[in-house]
C-alpha cells in the first residue's frame, strides 16, 4: 500500500500553501500536504505546533487563512462541516451526559435513519470492540476517562465516515489498553477501508499505527515518510530526535567521497558513515553524527578497526526485559546510549558497572546531518 509512490495517484486530501494565523499568531505557516484514500496518516509534532488547527480545518470548524483545502479533487473552501464526508473525534470528548453508553453511540445512526436491528448489530460489534460491553447501560458520569474516551471513539467509528479525524484518541488509556486499541484501530480503519487522519505527540504510537507520519513543528511540516522512513532517515537533528532515542555527536567534515564522509568528532575519535545525499555537507564544516543506540556494539573487547570505536565507562545499566539500555560515559564526558538485545548478549563478555568498554558501529549505521 504505497500510493504517494505512484506519480499518478491523485490524493484524497490536499493542503495547498495553507496558512492560519490567529491573530498575529501564525499557527499554521504555508503548508502543503497530501494524504491519500485509505492511509492511516499521522500528525506528529509537540503540543502547539498547529496539529489540531490542521484538523480543524479539514473538519470545517476553521477556515484557512490563506491556501486551500481539497478533498478528493473538491475544494472546500465555504463548504460547512456537516456538508463534509468528515468526522472529527475531539479531545474533549463532548458525549451526551444524560444518555447511556449505548445511547450515545447510537445516536449519530438513529440520524442517518438506519434501520433498528443493524443500528443494534452495528452498536453490539462496537462495544465489544473497545471493551465495553458491560458498560453499555451506563451514564457518561459513571465512567472513568479512559472509558469516557473509548465511548467517543465508539461514536465516531459506528458511522463509518469515509474520513475519520482523531485527535489524540488514545490519550486517557492506560499503556496496555492503548497498545490492545491500537491495533484494533489499525484492523477497523483496513476492514472498513476508510481514511484516518490522527493527531498525537505519542511518536511510538504514531510509529505503530500509521501507513505515513508528517513530523510538524511551529506550523510547519519538517519531513513526511513511512515509519521506517523517518526513523531511518531522518532529515534533521529536529526530526531524529523526535523519533525515538539518539545519540548526537558533533564533529568536523575532514574529507568526504561519494562512498564515505569522514568526520573527527569532538570526542577525540574519527567516524567514517556512509554518504548520503545532503550537498551542502562539504569537507571542513562542522556536522552532526546521529546514530540510534541499537545500532551501536558494546563490548570490553577492542575493536580491530580504529574509527568508528571509542572507549568509555559504564554509566548506568537499565534492564528491559527484553533489551538492555547501557549509558557509556567516554572520556571527553559525553554519555551514550547503546542498547543491546538480551537474546544477543553472550556469557563470555559480561558488562557490569563501572567496566571500561568499547562502543563501535558500521558506516551504514549512522547519519551525517546538518549542523
Ligand atoms: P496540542 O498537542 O497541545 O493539542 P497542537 O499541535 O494541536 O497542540 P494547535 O491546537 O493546533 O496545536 O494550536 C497551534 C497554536 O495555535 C497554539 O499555539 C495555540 O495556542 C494557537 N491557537 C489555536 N487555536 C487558537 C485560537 N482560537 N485563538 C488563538 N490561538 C489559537
Amino acid at each position: 500500500f504505497t500510493p504517494w509512490l505512484d506519480a499518478n495517484a491523485k490524493p484524497y486530501i490536499s493542503f495547498q500553501n495553507v496558512t492560519k494565523k490567529f491573530g498575529d499568531f501564525v499557527a499554521v505557516d504555508n503548508l502543503t500536504l497530501n494524504i491519500y484514500e485509505r492511509e492511516f496518516y499521522s500528525l506528529l509534532g509537540p503540543s502547539g505546533c498547529g496539529k489540531t488547527t490542521l484538523l480543524r480545518m479539514l473538519a470545517g470548524f476553521e477556515e484557512p487563512s490563506s491556501g486551500e483545502i481539497f478533498l478528493d479533487g473538491v475544494s472546500l473552501k465555504g463548504v460547512p462541516p456537516h456538508k463534509r464526508p468528515v468526522n472529527m473525534m475531539f479531545q474533549s470528548y463532548a458525549l451526551f451526559p444524560h444518555m447511556s453508553v449505548r445511547d450515545n453511540i447510537a445516536f449519530g445512526l438513529k440520524q442517518a435513519g438506519i434501520a433498528k436491528a443493524q443500528i443494534t448489530e452495528r452498536v453490539d460489534a462496537i462495544l465489544k470492540l473497545v471493551k465495553l460491553e458491560e458498560f453499555a447501560k451506563r451514564k457518561p458520569d459513571q465512567l472513568s476517562g479512559g472509558q469516557r474516551q473509548r465511548v467517543a471513539l465508539a461514536r465516531s467509528v459506528v458511522l463509518r465516515p469515509k474520513l475519520l479525524l482523531l485527535d489524540e484518541p488514545l490519550g486517557a488509556l492506560d499503556k496496555k489498553l492503548r497498545e490492545e486499541t491500537q491495533f484494533e484501530l489499525m484492523d477497523l480503519q483496513q476492514d472498513l477501508g476508510l481514511t484516518f487522519m490522527i493527531v498525537t505527540h505519542d511518536q511510538e504510537e504514531a510509529m505503530t499505527m500509521s501507513d505515513r507520519i508528517a513530523v510538524m513543528d511551529k506550523g510547519t511540516v519538517i519531513q513526511t515518510g513511512t515509519p521506517a522512513e523517518i526513523y531511518e532517515a531522518p532529515n534533521s537533528r529536529y526530526v531524529a530526535d523526535f523519533i525515538g532515542t539518539v545519540n548526537t555527536l558533533e564533529g568536523k567534515i575532514v574529507e568526504k567521497t561519494d562512498k564515505m564522509t569522514t568526520l573527527l568528532g569532538n570526542d577525540g575519535f574519527t567516524i567514517e558513515a556512509a554518504t548520503t545525499d545532503r550537498p551542502a555537507l562539504t569537507k571542513d564544516k562542522t556536522a552532526w553524527f546521529s546514530i540510534r543506540p541499537e545500532k551501536i556494539k558494546v563490548s570490553r573487547k577492542k575493536p580491530e578497526k580504529q574509527t568508528n570505536a571509542v572507549e568509555g565507562e559504564i554509566w548506568d545499566i537499565g534492564y528491559l526485559g527484553d533489551m538492555t539500555l547501557f549509558n557509556v560515559k567516554l572520556d571527553s564526558g559525553t554519555i551514550m546510549r547503546a542498547s543491546v538485545l538480551n537474546a544477543k548478549r553472550t556469557v563470555d563478555d559480561p558488562i557490569g558497572y563501572e567496566d571500561r568498554v568499547w562502543l563501535s558501529f558500521d558506516p551504514d549505521a549512522g547519519i551525517v546531518l546538518e549542523r
